[in-house]
């Protein structure tokens, strides 16, 4: 049976990671929604559209039409790669510039409901597995099963940490939990942040445990 798994939380608490493992295992395309905000924000950099952080909001609106955001999925691999209007963007919408625009692209009412619209053709009869912060509550409202994940602040951090210092960046890490603690206040206290949880979905804090231990119990969830 092919159904729609919807995982969202806040960032940096594996979100990913379970998601790509999951749709592996149960055979399922994989979407990353977080890359297609990211894509948006990519598109507006190159066009002009963001200055000093600002979004000129209507220009951007009105662009909506000429973006075309694709994936590729190989399950073997896990590899996610993304499309923008044909162009291999993967790496790029990864880029720090990208990541410091996306939070006020993503509060513009009119790139979120293009990308849900498009986000839904992409979950047309087929088993997937999506990951974001609207996905159960906006996205998907029937998925069969939400998962809404959550990590101690403490965790989130050490995570970033290490993906960091794997880069071979230049890292604090006093610097990074303040920066997880100060972002997770903004979010839970802008009416406009797009995280919530849904009723029906279920609270799985990975805090304390292994990748592994993640899978099976999602694959266990799933088969209920
Ligand atoms: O998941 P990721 O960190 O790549 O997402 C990038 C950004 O896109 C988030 O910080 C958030 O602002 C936005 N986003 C969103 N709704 C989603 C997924 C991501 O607003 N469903």
């Amino acid at each position: 049976k092919k159904i729609v798994i919807a995982i969202d939380g806040h960032s940096s608490c594996g979100k990913s990671t379970l998601a790509k493992s999951l749709a592996r295992e149960l055979g399922y395309t994989y979407i990353d929604s977080g890359a297609m905000y990211r894509a948006v924000t990519l598109f507006a950099l190159r066009n002009g559209l963001i200055k000093n952080s600002k979004v000129d909001e209507e220009e951007l609106i009105a662009r909506m039409k000429d973006i075309r955001i694709t994936f590729e999925w190989d399950t073997d691999t896990e590899k996610n790669t993304t499309f923008l209007n044909g162009e291999n963007i993967e790496n790029e919408i990864r880029q720090l510039e990208v990541s410091n625009n996306v939070s006020p692209v993503s509060t513009i009412a009119g790139v979120r409901s293009e990308l849900v619209i498009q986000q839904r053709e992409n979950g047309k009869n087929k088993g997937i597995v999506m990951d974001g912060r609207d996905i159960g509550t906006v996205v998907f409202p029937d998925a069969e099963l939400k998962i809404f994940m959550t990590a101690s602040p403490e965790i989130r951090a050490q995570r970033r940490y290490l993906e960091l210092k794997e880069k071979g960046a230049e890292v604090d890490f006093d610097k990074i939990l303040q920066n997880v603690e100060q972002r997770d206040t903004i979010d839970s206290g802008r009416e406009v942040s797009p995280l919530k949880k849904a009723d029906d979905a279920i609270v799985l804090d990975n805090s304390h445990l292994t990748r592994e231990e993640q899978l099976q119990w999602a694959l266990e969830m799933a088969k209920e």
